[in-house]
């Protein structure tokens, strides 16, 4: 059964740094005409409510999102700022953007979204937000909608794997799914985040990703726990065909997390 519900994290300093560097891939996407195929394996309920009790209890968007814009780490034309000024104009000052919800804001008319969502509270809540922003949602298992739907029409696009990790066998399931996807799917970009726990849970899978794709991306940033004995340390995304501009991106946050007290 998952239990797992991204209300109490949403805009935390992994969200931050996941969602910003989605946003600078599909800023650079977007900027060209052709049409493209976004697809999430995990997509949460696309909307979430700063103000809200579960955010409010462990206060990890106030040291969040809340923390670096007012530090200014993301100019008002950089895509991530794009998409939450529209949400915030759509849906209120305290609302946050999932990962679904951002790439709607920075998508076309022309570009097909495909999501999956297996917890029946949040796939509800994912289609209520998502229905204005067109799209294909589906109750099913994530990793199974990678297999069914790759190569994509369009063949241009990214897809996002974002677990709660709750089932451990997703560490090595994952890498045999991200190769047996990118063999049929060879010009997709394909993202893959991961938290860094105390316990260096990820290390076996991005030891096995760095040495089956050399020439992917694999960005990490460390911060400090959201409270004492907190297990996650730290983000990671793992990129697949990484769009230009991305690495560039990553080492100017990675210099912004470097300096965060
Ligand atoms: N991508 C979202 C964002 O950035 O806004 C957050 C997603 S959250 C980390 C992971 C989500 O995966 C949860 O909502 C959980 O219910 C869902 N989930 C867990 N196992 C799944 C599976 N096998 N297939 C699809 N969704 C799953």
């Amino acid at each position: 059964m998952l239990s797992y519900q991204h209300g109490y994290h949403a805009g935390n300093l992994a969200d931050v740094h996941k969602h910003a560097l989605l946003a600078t891939m599909l800023g650079y996407l977007t900027a060209k005409d052709k049409p493209l195929s976004y697809i999430e394996t995990h997509a949460g309920r696309g909307l979430y409510a700063l103000d809200s009790e579960a955010a409010q209890k462990t206060g990890e968007a106030a040291q969040g999102i809340a923390r670096v814009q007012k530090l200014g780490w993301f100019a008002p034309d950089h895509p991530y700022s794009r998409a939450l000024a529209q949400t915030r104009a759509d849906h209120g000052p305290n609302a946050y953007p999932g990962s679904p919800l951002l790439a709607a804001q920075l998508l076309r008319r022309i570009d097909n979204i495909h999501l999956a969502e297996l917890h029946p509270q949040e796939f509800a809540a994912l289609r209520e937000t998502m229905a204005p922003h067109g799209g294909i949602f589906r109750q099913i298992d994530g990793l199974e909608l990678a297999l069914a739907i790759t190569p994509p029409t369009p063949r241009r696009g990214l897809m996002l794997i974002d677990p709660s990790y709750e089932v451990k066998s997703d560490y090595d399931q994952i890498p045999k799914v991200i190769g047996q996807v990118a063999r049929k799917w060879n010009v997709g970009i394909i993202a893959l985040w991961y938290p860094i726990l105390t316990s260096a849970a990820h290390l076996p899978m991005t030891a096995t990703l760095s040495r089956t794709h050399p020439g992917a991306l694999l960005h990490e940033v460390r911060f400090a726990p959201a409270r004492e004995g907190h297990g996650m340390i730290g983000s990671g995304l793992f990129v697949l065909n990484p769009p230009w501009g991305l690495t560039d991106e990553a080492r100017r946050l990675g210099q912004l997390f470097a300096r965060l007290p």
